[in-house]
């Protein structure tokens, strides 16, 4: 097939005008928590995609009015086409708060731009739309239907769009995601590690630390040592980490302290751990006599399993062989909605956004030549999958 060196050829042309158009997407500030500053870019969006004839709905956040709309863009079925779809997912929200781009504005040196979410994943979206460009140019039409789900706060959670993706996804062939890829090169996600988040809120009881200690629960040392217990369910050699990344307690020194509170970072390669762990956490009782512990919160992704990917990613070097790309894959212990698609047994290949480094730090950054080659990717995939 000569047609994915066409596409990329025409693509290459275009990696200006790419870029541009990231810098416009960049330019609206969208932070998860900013619904405003959401519903613009997806404004932004659905008249790109309206222009380019795709049919487009703003859905609304399941759940958490506070939230962005996400954006549903369909392609129809050409004349012919396989029945089912394909479901390309990707994010408008970013890790930036409105008024990062003061510091941090949109530029290009040297083949990379620069800016809040250029990587994560701003590019992605600029990719989809040039896959839909090129594949138009050439006269060529996917061989399904295609949506195309943009969520509004896939970096807290993916809340509010976990229903639509998992029923979009029930109803597919395959999911591609369009989150950065791995490293310079832009490795594929093939594994992603599960990902949960507990709370540990513990209660004591205050007094005065000289005059009646012996009055005192201290919720500080109650927590250090549900602390101490909990770091005992990870096992970095079966994939499993446990980790408290935030904790808060107490009011000043000289009180012995009445509150503390932890929150607590899990994650896990394999699907088959994640209730265990929970329970694990469920299991968990005060230590110290008169303290009080209250355990919330779960397991949120499952994990992306490699062999859900296996296949995809075969067909995924192949095409990329023809395109003149090396392609390779990698793991990670980041979550996304992938994680969500992949639980479902539904095909998903994941990183197939842009390459380049920096992704929620103030050097993030995209290589801008991963535009049209990633493009050029997807427009492949669409029309052989
Ligand atoms: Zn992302």
């Amino acid at each position: 097939m000569a047609e994915p060196r066409r596409l990329l050829h025409w693509l290459r042309a275009r990696e200006p005008a790419l870029t541009r158009l990231l810098g416009r997407l960049v330019r609206i500030e969208s932070s998860s928590y900013d619904r405003a500053g959401v519903n613009r870019l997806a404004a932004l969006l659905a008249a790109e995609w309206r222009k380019r004839g795709a049919r487009v709905e703003r859905l609304r956040p399941a759940g958490s009015p506070s939230r962005g709309h996400l954006l549903r863009c369909e392609l129809p079925a050409a004349p012919g086409a396989l029945p089912g779809q394909i479901l390309v997912l990707g994010h408008m929200d970013t890790v930036y708060e409105r008024g990062t781009l003061a510091r941090m504005p949109f530029r290009v040196a040297r083949g990379r731009a620069f800016g809040p979410g250029t990587l994560d994943m701003k590019a992605g979206l600029v990719i989809a739309l040039a896959a839909l460009d090129a594949l138009r140019a050439a006269g060529l039409a996917p061989r399904r239907r295609v949506i195309f789900l943009w969520s509004s706060d896939e970096e807290i959670g993916s809340e509010s769009a976990r229903p639509a993706i998992e029923r979009e996804a029930r109803r597919s062939a395959a999911v591609l995601v369009l989150e950065p890829g791995t490293g310079p090169r832009g490795k594929l996600k093939t594994a992603r590690k599960g990902v949960g988040g507990f709370a540990l809120e513990v209660t004591g009881r205050a007094a005065h630390a000289g005059v009646n200690p012996q009055d005192g629960v201290n919720a500080v040392h109650e927590l250090a040592l549900q602390i101490a217990r909990l770091a005992r369910f990870g096992d970095p050699r079966r994939g499993i980490t446990v980790n408290a990344d935030v904790v808060e307690g107490g009011t000043r020194t000289n009180v012995i302290a009445a509150r503390a509170r932890a929150e607590v970072d899990v994650r896990c390669v394999r699907a088959a751990d994640m209730p265990r762990i929970a329970a694990c956490f469920r299991a968990l009782r005060p230590i110290l006599p008169g303290a009080k512990l209250r355990v919330t919160g779960g397991m949120n992704r499952p994990p992306m399993e490699r062999r859900i990917a296996a296949r995809l990613f075969a067909h995924a070097q192949t095409l990329g062989r023809k395109l003149g790309l090396r392609l390779e894959e990698s793991s990670t212990g980041g979550g996304s909605d992938g994680n969500l698609t992949a639980a479902l047994g539904v095909p998903t290949l994941d990183g197939l956004g842009a390459a380049g480094a920096g992704a929620h730090t103030p050097g993030e950054h995209i290589r801008t030549r991963s535009l049209p080659e990633r493009a050029a990717l997807l427009a492949a995939l669409l029309l052989t999958l």
